[in-house]
């Protein structure tokens, strides 16, 4: 889980999120537990975070056709936003650029479901 906002993303880091709450919400439901690194995911979250990018998956006409269990979520696992949108940044060229351009035009870089007391301020991020 990127925790990013999904407007940076490129097709394919965010479709590839998208794959990875569904792993994560069927693992949950198989066996109520998760084996991930907890600094990747924070499945607290994953029916706001799988709202969120499916939002801009239909933005972009890549039409979901699975739905998203009803599975219960499980506290497991924190993702640094911050962190993980200089990593995201650093690895990939498209979605730096989409950061680039959407950063510019204003929009929040990290993804707008709260955690807890990470406030969804606008942090200093020097891309
Ligand atoms: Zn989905
Ligand atoms: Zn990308």
């Amino acid at each position: 889980m990127w925790m990013v906002n999904p407007r940076i993303m490129c097709r394919q880091h965010l479709l590839g999120e998208h794959r990875e709450l569904h792993a994560i919400a069927g693992m949950i439901r198989k066996r109520g537990a998760l084996t991930a690194s907890r600094e990747f995911v924070e499945a607290r979250l994953m029916h706001e975070r799988h709202a969120e990018i499916e939002i801009e998956m239909r933005r972009r006409e890549y039409l979901p056709r699975v739905v998203f269990p009803s599975v219960d979520p499980i506290d497991f696992g924190s993702v640094d936003r911050e962190a993980s949108l200089r990593e995201l940044t650093r690895r990939c060229p498209r979605c730096r650029a989409r950061a680039l351009y959407w950063l510019d035009r204003g929009e929040h870089p990290l993804s707008l479901v709260k955690a807890g007391d990470q406030v969804a301020s606008m942090p200093a991020v020097g891309l």
